[in-house]
Parts: C-alpha cells; sequence; structure tokens
C-alpha cells in the first residue's frame, strides 16, 4: 500500500524536491550541526541586518492582532504606491497594490490565475520554472549567453513571439539579475517593452534586488511599458528580512481584474499577510534618511565585495560577468572542462557536490537555474559574513567602507572563493 501512494500525488507534483536554495541551506545546517567545515554561499539570504527603525516598529506594532484586507493594509499600499511613484517615476495609487507573504507567493497567484505561457529568460531563479510546472502552465525558456551579458534581447524575445503571436504570454524579468547579478540599461529596457508592447506580452518584472543596484541607479521596466508591466518588490533581500516574508505587486490601473482575480485566489489560501509585519514595512517603504545610508552602506560594501569575488574567479580561471547589483555571482567553468572531468565532474551538479565535499563550499548548480547540467555553471551568493556587525561598525557611515573594510568582515567569503579557486586550479 504504502509505495503505491505517490501515484496518488498530482502529476505535476510527483518527484518534485524542495526547492535548491531551501535544500542546500538544510544540507549546510546539517553539515554545521555535524561540526564540519561549511561556507554557505548557497541560499541568496541578505546578510545585512533589519534596518532598526524597521525592527522598532515591528515592536511597537506587535500587539496588532485583527486580520488585515486580503489586498493589503491601507497604509501600507499607500505607502508602496508612493515609493514607486518617487523612486521609478511610476503614477500607482495605493488601490493598484497587492501585498503578499513574499513575492513568491504573488508570483504563484499570477501564474495560477494568469492563463498564458511563461517565457522564462535563462539562467533564472529557481523557483519560477516549478512554479509553473506545479499549475500546469506551458514553459518556452529564453535561454541567454554569456557573451551578450546573460541579457535578453528583444530579437530573443520578438523570435519567441513570433510563433502563434496572438498566445497570451507572461515574460518573467528579473534584474538585477538572480543569479548573474546582470542588469539592464534604460535604452535596453525601451527596447524590451517596445516588443512586450507589440505582442501584447504581460510582463512580471521582479526587482526585488532594484535598491542593491550598485550605483543605487535602478530603473523599472514598468517605466516604459506601465500598461503592461506588474512590478514586484519585497522587504528579503535589500531591507534583510527575508523571514518576515512580505512581498508586493504593483499593478498597472488597467489590470485592476488580474489583481482582483489574485486578491480572490489569496482569500481563499493565506487569507493576508501578517498584520505586524505588515505595520513594520510602511516604515520601510517610507524610506527615512537611516534607511538611504543604510541602503549607501549595503551598496557600497556588496560592490567592493562583488569585485574581490571577480579577482578569485578569475583566478580560478572561470568566465564570469561583473555583478552590478545584489549578492550573486554566476561562473561558468567550462574552460577547464578537460581537468575536472580526468576527476569525474562532467555536470553542473557534480562539481557543486564535489566543491561541497572537499572544500565546505556550498553553491549551487547551474542546472537549478534552468542551464543544460553540462554547463559548468554555478551560483554563488556572497553572504556568509556577519552583515549586523559591518553595518554596526559602518556607523552607516558609506565613507567607512574601503577595500579593507569588506576584506576586514567579509573574510569568510574571501576565503571561501580562495579555497575554490585552489580546488578548481
Ligand atoms: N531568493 C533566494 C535565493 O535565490 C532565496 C529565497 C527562495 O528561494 O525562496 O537564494
Amino acid at each position: 500500500m504504502q509505495k503505491n501512494l505517490d501515484v496518488q500525488l498530482n502529476l505535476n507534483v510527483r518527484g518534485l524536491g524542495c526547492s535548491a536554495t531551501l535544500a542546500i541551506n538544510q544540507l549546510c545546517r546539517e553539515r554545521e550541526l555535524r561540526g564540519e567545515q561549511v561556507y554557505k554561499l548557497g541560499l541568496g539570504q541578505s546578510p545585512f541586518p533589519v534596518p532598526l527603525s524597521v525592527v522598532e516598529a515591528l515592536q511597537a506594532n506587535a500587539w496588532r492582532k485583527g486580520y488585515l484586507d486580503v489586498h493589503g493594509l491601507q497604509e501600507l499600499r499607500e505607502a508602496v504606491a508612493g515609493y514607486h511613484n518617487r523612486r521609478h517615476g511610476l503614477s500607482s495609487a495605493a488601490q493598484d497594490v497587492l501585498v503578499g507573504p513574499g513575492s513568491k507567493e504573488l508570483m504563484f497567484l499570477l501564474q495560477l490565475v494568469y492563463y498564458g505561457e511563461v517565457l522564462i529568460p535563462t539562467p533564472a531563479w529557481v523557483s519560477y520554472a516549478p512554479q509553473a510546472s506545479i499549475i500546469g502552465r506551458r514553459i518556452h525558456f529564453l535561454h541567454t549567453t554569456f557573451e551578450e551579458g546573460w541579457r535578453l534581447t528583444p530579437e530573443h524575445l520578438e523570435r519567441a513571439c513570433q510563433e502563434d503571436p496572438g498566445r497570451p504570454r507572461l515574460l518573467v524579468l528579473n534584474y538585477p539579475d538572480n543569479p548573474t547579478g546582470m542588469t539592464y540599461t534604460p535604452d535596453e529596457l525601451r527596447s524590451l517593452a517596445q516588443t512586450a508592447r507589440r505582442f501584447g506580452v504581460l510582463v512580471l518584472s521582479d526587482e526585488i534586488y532594484g535598491e542593491l543596484h550598485f550605483q543605487g541607479a535602478h530603473v523599472s521596466i514598468a517605466r516604459f511599458y506601465p500598461e503592461g508591466t506588474i512590478l514586484s518588490s519585497g522587504l528579503s533581500k535589500w531591507c534583510g528580512a527575508g523571514g518576515w516574508r512580505l512581498g508586493t505587486f504593483t499593478y498597472p490601473r488597467d489590470l485592476a481584474w488580474l489583481r482582483q482575480a489574485m486578491a480572490a485566489a489569496a482569500s481563499e489560501t493565506y487569507t493576508t499577510t501578517s498584520a505586524p509585519v505588515q505595520w513594520a514595512a510602511v516604515t520601510a517603504f517610507e524610506v527615512g534618511t537611516d534607511i538611504e545610508r543604510y541602503l549607501s552602506v549595503s551598496r557600497a560594501f556588496l560592490r567592493l565585495l562583488a569585485d574581490e569575488v571577480q579577482q578569485r574567479l578569475n583566478r580560478a580561471g572561470a568566465r564570469v560577468t561583473p555583478c552590478q547589483g545584489g549578492f550573486y555571482s554566476f561562473p561558468d567553468l567550462g574552460d577547464r572542462r578537460a581537468a575536472l572531468a580526468a576527476r569525474g565532474i562532467t555536470t553542473s551538479p557534480e562539481l557543486c557536490t564535489s566543491l561541497l565535499q572537499q572544500t565546505g563550499v556550498a553553491t549551487l548548480p547551474g542546472r537549478d537555474f534552468g542551464r543544460s547540467p553540462e554547463e559548468l555553471s554555478l551560483r554563488l551568493a556572497f553572504v556568509d559574513f556577519n552583515g549586523t556587525w559591518a553595518m554596526a561598525q559602518s556607523d552607516l557611515e558609506v565613507t567607512r567602507v574601503d577595500a579593507a573594510f569588506v576584506r576586514e568582515h567579509a573574510g569568510r567569503v574571501l576565503t571561501a572563493l580562495d579555497r575554490l579557486a585552489d580546488w578548481v586550479g
């Protein structure tokens, strides 16, 4: 009896394991519990603390116990709309915003209620495709290349849309990008927007790393395609609050029907997002001067750290594009293929497994980001450092954050990269 139980699973879920990011985190925990050395470059979690003003807002609102409106707290919806209007020159209002328990859940609901083929440029974050598969949506991967800086080009998008141009489509765009760290220029976004508009493609723009653009110059594609872009954001990455689970979608006014359909689905599933967290998020999205300073320090720190990471990856003989925002790097060790094959390593999962076993450095294989397993790519999340200590030592003064400061505070990441380079070399 027992052995037949799995045939009763929904076909779309059968055989599905835990999400790669969460699985590597669990594996790291187990290694730590066994007392083994582990450098945690697997899960992409912000190392910085939640800004103090946001923590204080959470404390002050802990007593709020009632269910909130399924769309989200009115004050928060106003704060989110105001934030996007100031930051991205949009003209959204509170009514255009939907708040959810993490943008990941909102993305799932979107794919559930919107009937369309899902276009996913790869390398892509590990969960977009599994979400589409669970729901049973058709997926069209748009494989980008190292030579193109991992960017989706308008030509590529156009080729994908030319087959049956009237088909409803949802393009999942993510930048600064997880896993490559690339971002688009305003001109590139404008061109992508034109192509999306021409084919009536709905764009889900996952801009959760927007505030971590190293120059603080993130531009939303919603600026160029306001009528067709759903702008996704949240507290997890720039506000260090992944575990608080708060994400937001901001819709074009004409897509109110889509927002309402998602809210209906939400009302039958998660009901509403945690009330104290929503109240605290108001403070975050208002972005006071303390948070601006916190962001300046975060960006400077991550930019300098990305440089150090890049140098070590070059030493390892990896092909890697420069990281322009966020905390990921996506090296390709294809130039070391022969040497790795001699050690029995011919795929990215084998690469990451051996690397972890032999050096204690945890990473994720390019295969989990939609790449062919034979491509010897992997993702590093350069986050294994004490961001609380670094933030405190900076005193929120960006001028204190130089290369020496970063080397002092992110030593573990650099040791991990040195181990990787020595191991590959
Ligand atoms: N976005 C993070 C990552 O790519 C982790 C969160 C998640 O996957 O749910 O590592």
